[in-house]
């Protein structure tokens, strides 16, 4: 008999397990290795054999059996008794080529066309200065003002506009306390001038003690992320937010802030809302029980081939973001060191980060997860686990 599998379809194993993923119908199933399925398994894994192997009559016991049935009923594959019996005898099975990715991106770079690193640009982030109410460690988990006094001078800041406005990459995400920033007026002028989407991320401590603040914000006509890090003075405030382009992001902490949140989003009518679960150190209870994956919820996911690809080769909470700190420094990631100063070109600092930094390539192959069948299927590591120092957010294993 033959087997011919499709070529959406991924075949992973571990020294118990195989599980076969459709990327096409996202339907999979889970089958435990045997001495026969891991003949066949090798066989598969031949890249040389193009998804098509045959099967012979002494290989085709109970399991094996089983095994093609499942693999017909998820439709990963066919079998026919003669090569006859198929359209194309072959297949072809996904294919990493990042190394050659990274030759290639190396090779350019020397050639200098150093322009091509833009487009793996996707964000940056300036932390244009700080706030009273800042917090670092909250900053390495979400977007949130860090406590400095250093800021960003307005000549960075032009400049990366410039820039951003004549790249690819068209967001840009203002964080700080801009009612305190020195160039305030200049920093908006400036922003107005660029076909760019600018958010500014604010909190809501810092947006209550501004004068004027509900003007400006109304004034500059920009996106904002308003981070309610005061509950009880929000659900107080009478300001009417109904004429701006506003998300409210609620940090949560522990279970019960979950129901009071929803209490005052329907108070205060929040349209746009994002509720974020935050570590302060002390609540991981509330991570474990309200925040881990279950085995479930990663066979729920319903990955492309293409999406299941990005997985294997780049971090897709991380890849193609730049975040600017006021102590001058660049990063791509708060959680690791930076990777340069902000008086670099943009262009080498990408270079840098793709060829040797940590943050945009960082996979699920280390720790726990490196062993685990769903690990191209499990959303890329996320910055929970940097902090928490624990490579895996799941309950699985
Ligand atoms: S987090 Fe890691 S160990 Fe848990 S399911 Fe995902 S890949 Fe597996």
């Amino acid at each position: 008999m033959y087997l011919k599998l499709y070529e959406d379809v991924f075949v992973w194993r571990n020294e118990r397990e195989y599980f076969i993923y459709n990327s096409k119908n996202y339907k999979s199933f889970l089958c435990d290795s045997t001495p026969c399925l891991e003949i066949i398994y090798n066989r598969i894994a031949d890249f040389n054999n193009l998804y098509f192997i045959l099967i012979e009559e002494d290989l085709l016991d109970v399991s094996v059996k089983n095994w093609i049935d499942n693999i017909i009923k998820i439709d990963a594959g066919c079998v026919g008794e003669s090569l006859d019996s198929f359209d194309s005898p072959v297949s072809f099975p996904p294919l990493l080529r990042i190394q050659t990715d990274i030759e290639r991106i190396k090779w350019m770079y020397s050639q200098g066309y150093t322009g091509e690193m833009l487009k793996y640009l996707h964000d940056i982030t300036i932390h244009i200065n700080g706030s009273l109410n800042g917090n670092l460690y909250y900053a390495r988990q979400m977007e949130y003002p860090i406590k400095t006094a250093n800021f960003i001078s307005i000549d960075v800041v032009d400049n990366l506009l410039l820039y951003v406005s004549k790249s690819v990459t068209k967001n840009i995400c203002i964080i700080g306390n801009i009612f305190s920033y020195y160039a305030f007026d200049r920093l908006f002028k400036t922003i107005k001038i660029y076909d760019i989407n600018v958010s500014i991320c604010i909190l809501f401590s810092d947006f209550i003690e501004a004068e004027n603040a509900m003007n400006i914000l109304n004034n500059i006509n920009l996106k904002v992320v308003l981070i309610i890090d005061d509950i009880i003075g929000f659900r107080e405030c009478i300001c009417d937010y109904s004429n701006m382009d506003i998300q409210f992001v609620f940090p949560i902490l522990k279970k019960d802030d979950i129901s009071e949140v929803f209490d005052v989003i329907d108070l205060k009518k929040c349209n746009d809302y994002l509720l974020k679960p935050l570590y302060n150190g002390d609540n991981m209870s509330f991570f474990k029980n309200n925040v881990y994956l279950r085995k479930d919820d990663i066979l729920n996911f319903k990955l492309n081939k293409r999406e299941v690809y990005l997985h294997y080769v780049v971090n897709t909470n991380f890849f193609g973001k730049l975040i600017y700190m006021p102590d001058n420094k660049v990063y791509s990631n708060l959680n690791y060191s930076h990777i340069g100063e902000n008086s670099e070109l943009v262009t080498e600092l990408i270079y840098r980060e793709i060829v040797n930094g940590k943050s945009w390539r960082f996979i699920r192959d280390n720790g726990d997860c490196s062993n685990c069948l769903y690990k191209y299927l499990c959303p890329s590591p996320s910055n929970y686990e940097l902090i928490f120092n624990k490579m895996n957010l799941c309950c699985t294993i």
